[in-house]
């Protein structure tokens, strides 16, 4: 096991905390955590590794997180679900800052290798207004190439699209060793699950979960239920991330599931989980994103002969029962106590 110094960002976050778990239980014991939420808010910590409350949109403050570090995972962003990122379109941009902070600051330390994580927003959306089969719209398996001509998605995608590329000039320009992998939707336990910026499978769980407990069999959906995507588990992103790393990839490739499902069809998979049958009231107007939309797992089968492939069922019965976990917790008046669980025994 290397002794260099790794650093996370956004390491209080859903992904950067599942990265950081995923590193220790691994050896890897001199980690560096940084997140802008104060500690107490992160959804993992560990407190044997450096964690920093930072806000990595100021230069210096980029400059203190990175000072020492050899590898660099930079998963700090401004971001939600489709509710957040339409009506959040400045505040998503603005994460350009952190990721153009973090490049001149490893830059000048000499990072080794640098990940960026940017996403499938940042696909053409013109590729994605696909036609209704009758019960879910076809969905394009987007390939990577389908990133231009750029029409992404407004404000969060455009902002991914822009950092993507200045990661692809500092490797050229400056050699500085650069991954972009492109996340699909990520779900799992220690997400965002409330509150507004959860994702659909989060959000469709916590909703199932809340008509069962109420006796209100009622669940809302937002748009047809027809939309369609993939959802890759946060085990399989977490391990592609690494194998990215570690890999000779110079160019942005999509880390996603390929297995590709409309809304309706994620509800049928958590009612069946939970036992139940809810009667859909379907929210028209809610913000619901482009019409379908699954990941090309060809390039990255090329490259590492290895795709994500946990089955969303299996997935989803995790992601349940934890979200029931710790709603239970929360009605017992233990409020945001996915923040508040004692981590000294957490693996
Ligand atoms: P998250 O919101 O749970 O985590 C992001 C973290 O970044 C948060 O803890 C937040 O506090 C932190 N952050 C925001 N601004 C910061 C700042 N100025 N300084 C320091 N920290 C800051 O989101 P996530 O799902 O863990 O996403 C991680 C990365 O993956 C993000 O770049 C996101 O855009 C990308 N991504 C996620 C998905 C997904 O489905 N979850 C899909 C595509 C791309």
């Amino acid at each position: 096991m290397s002794n260099q110094l790794i650093l996370v960002t956004g390491a209080g976050g859903f992904i950067g905390g599942s990265f950081v778990a995923s590193l220790r239980k691994a050896g890897h014991s001199r980690i560096r955590a940084v997140d802008v939420k104060p500690l107490e808010h992160w959804y993992q910590r560990f407190d044997d590794l450096e964690n920093l409350v930072l806000d990595l949109n100021a230069k210096d403050n980029c400059e203190v997180a990175v000072k020492g570090a050899a590898d660099i995972y930079n998963l700090a962003a401004n971001m939600g679900g489709m509710g957040f990122i339409e009506n959040n379109k400045a505040l998503c941009m603005l994460s350009v800052l952190i990721n153009t902070h973090m490049l001149m600051a490893a830059r000048k330390y000499s990072v080794e290798r640098y990940f960026y994580s940017s996403s499938a927003c940042v696909y053409n959306g013109e590729l994605q207004h696909t036609s209704d089969d009758g019960d879910r719209f076809t969905a394009p398996a987007l390939k990577e190439a389908d990133a231009y001509p750029a029409l992404a998605e407004d404000g969060y995608g455009w902002e991914k699209l822009f950092s993507e590329r200045m990661c692809r000039h500092y490797m050229e320009d400056f050699d500085l060793y650069a991954r972009v992998a492109r996340f699909h939707n990520v779900y799992g336990p220690w997400g965002t699950w409330f509150g507004g910026r959860e994702k659909a499978p989060a959000a469709i769980c916590r909703k199932v979960i809340e008509a069962k407990l109420s006796g209100k069999h009622e669940i809302e959906i937002w748009g047809t239920g027809h939309q369609t995507r993939s959802f890759m588990y946060i085990d399989d992103c977490v391990k592609g991330i690494e194998m990215i790393m570690n890999s000779k990839i110079i160019e942005p490739i999509n880390l996603g599931s390929s297995e590709a499902v409309s809304i309706n069809q994620l509800v049928d998979i958590v009612e069946d989980i939970a036992g139940i049958r809810l009667e859909r009231k379907y929210k028209l107007d809610a913000p619901k994103g482009v019409n379908g939309r699954n990941s090309d797992n060809t390039l990255i089968q090329k490259y590492l002969g290895w795709e994500p492939s946990i089955p969303l069922r299996d997935g989803l019965e995790k992601t349940y029962a934890w979200i029931l976990e710790q709603y239970k917790l929360r009605e017992r008046g233990a409020e945001g106590v996915v923040r508040e669980i004692d981590f000294t025994n957490h693996e």
